[in-house]
């Protein structure tokens, strides 16, 4: 069990200044609470366009989300340092890459525009645009996972695609998910998560955080460190309400209302 006794992880953060749509560097934050609530110290670099960056100086990857504009900021920048990052993750990198980061994580994602912006191949998928007219996935979110019920909400245009085998990290239970149609969630390889949810995802899923952070911890300091239990009280009843308020559809219906009243106000 570790916990404290001068141990240390390396967080990079992709893009935080601009991937960072709906609050995603609250997956940083909860990340470092759950660190230092056992003692261990979590060094966060932001890693910005251009700056230099080697994934195998890091414990643990993140990459949050971004409309079409943020992503074709980054995307050239993202596939120059693509070999590296697969690597480190077929390596065991612990990884999460959420919504717009998660679609460059894939083959290619073709944006509203229909521009074609190739990612970096982590993930075995594409990210294509709908039919004419298509709603956009908006909405809270309610997933069956290994780590158990994962809750969240999701906000983007692009469907999502698995290719062959590539394994989901959830099964949608309320909410779109990666197409709205095969019933998948975000991706899985190695110790990396691909997903949609927002939230930030973290704060209220504490299972999927130490999933992460328990791997970057045995990658560093071997089989038998494990993270010790913390206190999980306050994160499991915000989980239990979001998840209740998803069963009963009451955010479909608020984001429906808002939509309607903004379509009204013109
Ligand atoms: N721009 C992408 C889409 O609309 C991702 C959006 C996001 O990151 N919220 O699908």
């Amino acid at each position: 069990m570790v916990d404290g006794d001068g141990v240390r992880l390396r967080l990079a953060h992709l893009y935080a200044d601009v991937m960072n749509v709906y609050g995603d560097r609250g997956n940083a934050i909860a990340l470092r609470y759950r660190c230092e609530a056992r003692g261990i110290a979590l060094d966060v670099d932001g890693v910005g366009i251009g700056e230099a960056f080697d994934p195998g100086n890091y414990d643990l990857l993140i990459v949050g989300g971004g409309e079409d504009r943020e992503q074709r900021r980054i995307a050239d920048d993202l596939v120059a340092r693509g070999p590296a990052i697969r690597s480190a993750i077929e390596d065991g990198l612990p990884a999460l890459a959420v919504c717009g980061g998660f679609q460059l994580f894939g083959e290619r994602y073709i944006d509203a525009d229909g521009g074609v912006l190739p990612g970096i191949g982590v993930f075995r998928m594409e990210t294509v645009q709908p039919e004419e007219g298509a709603e956009r996935a908006i909405g809270n979110v309610l997933l069956g996972t290994g780590f158990g019920e994962v809750v969240g909400f999701e906000n983007h245009g692009g469907r999502t695609w698995l290719h062959g085998r590539e394994e989901r990290f959830g099964t949608v239970i309320a909410g779109r998910g990666n197409n709205g149609e095969d019933g998948s969630e975000g991706a899985r390889v190695g110790n990396a998560i691909g997903t949609y949810l927002h939230g930030s995802l973290l704060p209220k899923n504490p299972a999927v955080a130490d999933f992460l952070l328990e791997k970057a911890l045995k990658q560093r300091y071997g089989e038998s460190a494990a993270l010790a239990p913390i206190d999980d009280s306050l994160e499991e009843s915000a989980r239990r309400a979001a998840s209740a308020i998803t069963r009963r559809g009451d955010g479909e219906g608020l984001g429906r209302r808002l939509r309607g009243l903004l379509r009204r106000s013109g």
